[in-house]
């Protein structure tokens, strides 16, 4: 895997702290100077008054993300993955990017890695990340992926795969119903 380490963007930070993610949302272990871990934002724009709120956001460390991304049934981790290898060429993005300066991480993140909408005409998206202490992996993540794209994800899901991230989803963040954008573990 071709990947690099760069500065975690403050877009990446927690929008609660204004500092990186500090601690696993599951296992409460810090994530300090050797940790791998994911983060996720889901955020949504309200462009008639210029605003953007974060949804939900959290960090996992990368051993409970495997436990989690396992929680998917088979059927939901096929059609995930067969709805992915549809719509990206990852080693061809990987090559495309692999060039290009870490310090502006728009090409990765500037629109929806499975529609190719641009990010500033979506009104609610997720970003996905792998950080590494305080680096940000860069290599197949990150990657942004628009509501659009998300519903289409969520279809695909399994009723089991969707209680597992429904329960997920009410214990950790106890979301408002309208404001319930689906968790995904990629
Ligand atoms: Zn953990």
């Amino acid at each position: 895997m071709i990947a690099r380490l760069a500065d975690i963007p403050r877009e990446l930070y927690s929008t609660e702290t204004g500092a990186p993610f500090s601690e696993c949302l599951v296992c409460g272990r810090p994530l300090g100077e050797s940790a791998e871990y994911m983060v996720e934002k889901a955020v949504r724009k309200y462009s008639d008054y210029d605003l953007q709120d974060t949804v939900f956001e959290y960090a996992v460390c990368i051993a409970c993300y495997q436990t989690l991304s396992a929680s998917f049934s088979m059927e939901s981790r096929q059609a995930v993955d067969g709805f992915f290898a549809e719509r990206v060429d990852q080693q061809e993005r990987l090559e495309r990017l692999s060039d290009v300066p870490t310090n502006d991480l728009a090409p990765w993140i500037g629109s929806c890695l499975l529609t190719g909408t641009p990010a500033d005409s979506l009104e609610e998206y997720q970003i996905v990340a792998h950080c590494f202490g305080e680096h940000l992996v860069v290599g197949p993540a990150p990657f942004l992926i628009g509501g659009p794209a998300i519903d289409e994800i969520t279809g695909l899901l399994s009723n089991e795969t969707l209680d597992e991230l429904g329960g997920f989803r009410d214990q950790y963040f106890g979301l408002p119903p309208e404001l319930q954008p689906q968790v995904v573990f990629l």
